[in-house]
């Protein structure tokens, strides 16, 4: 088996070592970024159009313990799994993190197709929540972590309530969630405004160095 190595011999320069300053220049050059953000900023918006307009940036497809919407097609969006099978691969370590997000499901990140297309040298893209992103910062100090925010907290209120899919119960305990997240943006390497999600795309694969396009 092929270990990772830097996928470009001829050493091109990092299009993003600028955002890092000192500490990507020192470390090994890795394809691996991951996207977090609080609640209804659009994550899931901005990686289904990193999925449209970029075929040659891999998404990773999480495990996750919920049940599929309309639309959503397992192995494609989700392994959706039960909790037995996920408490197997959680005792199997197969997975690079996961969390239980908004206090209710399991999501995790399958560590073997990651390490394959690093292997590959070709970029890949994680979209978790920032308790994943902690663990892979922890596990992959390589990894490049981008902070979706939204242009306001108010935006933030609006979008949530505008999708319409919670209760408000629930959309009470995501705001409150959202609160503590939007403090944690400074940990990230990069801060990216979601005004206008093809924007927000073409910046994001700028960041990981795929050329953006129109
Ligand atoms: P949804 O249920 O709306 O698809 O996703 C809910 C949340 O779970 C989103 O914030 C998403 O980023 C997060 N999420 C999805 N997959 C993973 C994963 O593999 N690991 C972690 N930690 N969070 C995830």
């Amino acid at each position: 088996m092929t270990e990772a190595a830097p996928a470009d011999g001829d050493a091109k320069p990092d299009p993003s070592a600028e955002v890092h300053g000192g500490a990507v220049a020192a470390s090994t050059p890795t394809q691996l970024t991951v996207l977090a953000g609080p609640t209804a900023v659009g994550k899931g918006t901005v990686s289904a159009d990193v999925r449209a307009r970029y075929p040659e940036v891999w998404l990773s497809v999480s495990a996750t313990t919920r049940t599929p919407r309309p639309g959503e097609v397992d192995g494609v969006h989700y392994h959706f799994v039960d909790d037995a099978t996920f408490d197997r691969m959680v005792e199997a370590g197969e997975f690079l993190e996961w969390a239980v997000v908004h206090g209710r499901h399991r999501y995790g990140t399958p560590l073997a197709p990651v390490l394959a297309r690093l292997a590959e040298g070709r970029p890949a893209l994680l979209e978790i929540d920032l308790a994943g992103a902690r663990q892979v910062r922890a596990a992959m100090p390589d990894a490049r972590l981008v902070f979706l925010a939204p242009p306001s907290f108010d935006e933030l209120v609006r979008r949530l309530v505008g999708r319409g899919t919670e209760s408000e119960e629930e959309r009470a305990r995501r705001l409150a969630t959202a609160e503590v997240e939007m403090a944690a943006a400074d940990e990230f390497d990069h801060v990216i405004v979601n005004d206008d999600v093809q924007r927000a795309t073409d910046e994001l694969v700028a960041f990981m160095g795929v050329a953006a396009r129109r």
